[in-house]
């Protein structure tokens, strides 16, 4: 299968009806965030094929798909035939790739460097979430089977998996969606009133409308699961994304 360039619903309706063991998680390290211009997808996926054919000697590139900084995903290793053959199975955690649907994460994802977060944050938890609960996949992050931090120390796999497994719950609920205008200024640790309270609702803390320790520590993991910088502090990126 010649590369494409595909959006996550493109991918899904790929993965309709196939059944997975495993789906492997891994980040590329290199290339990274900067080496993508928002326009080379798939130059670098042939700048990885070439590298996994050429330097390690391998049948094809790796990983099946690749995910972009951009919340697109480029096609590898084929995983679309209708037979089931070697050439399905990828290269990616030893003992674990039979069975398994694989992808790697553009980016370095170790503390300090580049962020799994917006678009790619978004297509990735969308995938796994249907690799889960449509493919029967069980989500293997690589540095669990090798000595490696692949996907990145920043990536915590618990916080990660709350994301993959509560993906659409919001819109589920019978209450719909609220939206408030951001009230412009910061709510932070010491705010008092309605829309502390608000906030508080949101992340789970007792909704009191005074903010303190507890409601920072709380604001943090929502912003931390939900692809934000976990400062505590409701700026307008994190109001916008509550309501
Ligand atoms: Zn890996």
């Amino acid at each position: 299968m010649s590369d494409k360039v595909i959006t996550v619903d493109e991918l899904l309706k790929l993965l309709k009806g196939r059944k997975y063991k495993y789906s492997q998680v891994h980040h590329t390290y290199q290339p990274d965030h900067a080496d993508f211009d928002g326009k080379n997808h798939l130059s670098l996926q042939q700048g990885m094929r070439n590298y996994h054919m050429n330097d390690r000697g391998w049948y094809d590139i790796g990983q099946h798909v690749t995910l972009m900084p951009d919340g697109l995903f480029v096609t590898g290793r084929d995983f679309e035939d209708d037979k089931i053959d070697f050439d399905d199975t990828p290269a990616g955690i030893a003992g674990y790739n039979t069975g398994a649907f694989m992808v790697e994460m553009l980016g370095n994802f170790d503390k300090g460097k580049d962020r799994l977060t917006g678009k790619q944050l978004d297509s990735m938890v969308k995938l796994q979430h249907y690799l889960v609960s449509e493919c029967g996949a069980k989500v293997m992050f690589h540095r669990e089977h090798a000595p490696k931090t692949c996907p990145g120390t920043g990536i915590d796999k618990d916080e990660f998996m709350k994301l993959v497994n509560n993906y659409g719950k919001d819109d589920k609920k019978d209450e719909p969606k609220k939206s408030y205008p951001y009230p412009g200024k910061l709510i932070r640790e010491g705010a008092r009133g309605s829309n502390a309270a608000l906030v508080q609702n949101k992340v789970g803390a007792k909704s009191d409308g005074i903010f303190g320790p507890k409601t920072k520590i709380k604001v943090k993991e929502w912003q931390t699961v939900h692809g934000l910088v976990p400062d505590g502090i409701v700026g307008p990126k994190t109001w916008k994304k509550m309501f």
